[in-house]
């Protein structure tokens, strides 16, 4: 079995890191950093986003887990006193994989051309000159014309991140769907948006459409990127999944809780 080990960068996440690589080299596994088999991220749930998009591209055979160093995270849900045990899992069992959806955007330009993105949390539209104002399309059909802050699209792994700041629900990872909320919407006499978070499933989408000649701002998880030759924006539930290495159940409620509510 090939893995590669990715740390945060500190150095508690760095000796962590040391000592698990060593552990599975003693093991006979082969490190690879190309076609890695597992894929181990120690930090926090940041640095599982960026493994996830350093791999991105060969979903269907690298799996990840996540070790935390700091706070629990929802990716990197194992505690550094695991880590043997952690290891024992990886080296004496099955690779068992548990899948979570995928937010699909695809951004049409002016020029005709169109560039794909994958993210494992969501995608935020902004414009730093002024309001963002697009039409907002579901299925093919207009919904709403948004004027406000962006629109944030996100997973259902994604919706305890910035999703939740904006008063979005949680969604359980097994869900196949979206969910679309606002970022401090424009209503008065004029302007009039739904103003609650919808969540669409894997057969629908939602398109967004620029009403004025803007530069956007739109970020893919933990990237962010200027376009101003947007021509419109289409998110679904993507057909690919990222899939997470499952060697003890630790379930979604009980993470939202110790997250959010009180650590047990
Ligand atoms: P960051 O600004 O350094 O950290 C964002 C925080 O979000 C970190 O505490 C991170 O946990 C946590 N996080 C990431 N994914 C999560 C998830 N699925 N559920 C719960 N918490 C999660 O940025 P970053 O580390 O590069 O992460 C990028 C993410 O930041 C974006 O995808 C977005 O969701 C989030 N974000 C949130 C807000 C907001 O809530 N107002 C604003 C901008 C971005 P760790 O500490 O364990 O890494």
């Amino acid at each position: 079995m090939k893995f590669f080990v990715l740390s945060r960068g500190d150095q508690t996440s760095d000796q962590l890191s040391a000592l698990m690589k060593q552990k599975l080299l003693n093991h006979d596994f082969i490190y690879e950093a190309d076609t890695p088999d597992i894929v181990i991220t120690v930090g926090g749930d940041g640095t599982l986003l960026n493994a996830f998009h350093q791999y991105v591209h060969r979903l269907n055979e690298t799996a990840f887990v996540g070790v935390h160093t700091g706070h629990l995270g929802f990716y990197a849900d194992w505690r550094p006193q695991e880590v043997e045990r952690l290891v024992y899992y990886i080296t004496s069992q099955e690779l068992e994989t548990v899948d979570y959806p995928l937010l699909e955007v695809t951004i049409e330009h002016k020029t005709q051309d169109t560039q794909r993105y994958l993210s494992l949390n969501e995608c935020t539209v902004k414009t730093v000159e002024g309001s963002l104002v697009v039409d907002v399309e579901i299925n093919d059909e207009h919904f709403e014309t948004f004027r406000g802050d962006g629109l944030c699209v996100a997973t259902p792994s994604g919706s305890t991140a910035y999703n939740k700041s904006l008063g979005g629900a949680l969604l359980h990872p097994s869900l196949p769907a979206i969910q679309m909320t606002e970022m401090a919407s424009i209503n008065n006499r004029v302007y009039r948006t739904i103003g609650s978070p919808l969540v669409f499933p894997a057969h629908h989408t939602c398109k967004l459409s620029p009403v004025n000649d803007r530069s956007y701002q739109i970020s893919i998880d933990h990237l962010t990127f200027m376009d101003n030759e947007v021509k419109e924006i289409l998110f679904k539930v993507a057909r690919e999944k990222v899939r997470f290495a499952r060697y003890q159940r630790f379930p979604f409620w009980k993470r939202v809780k110790e997250s959010f509510i009180d650590e047990t």
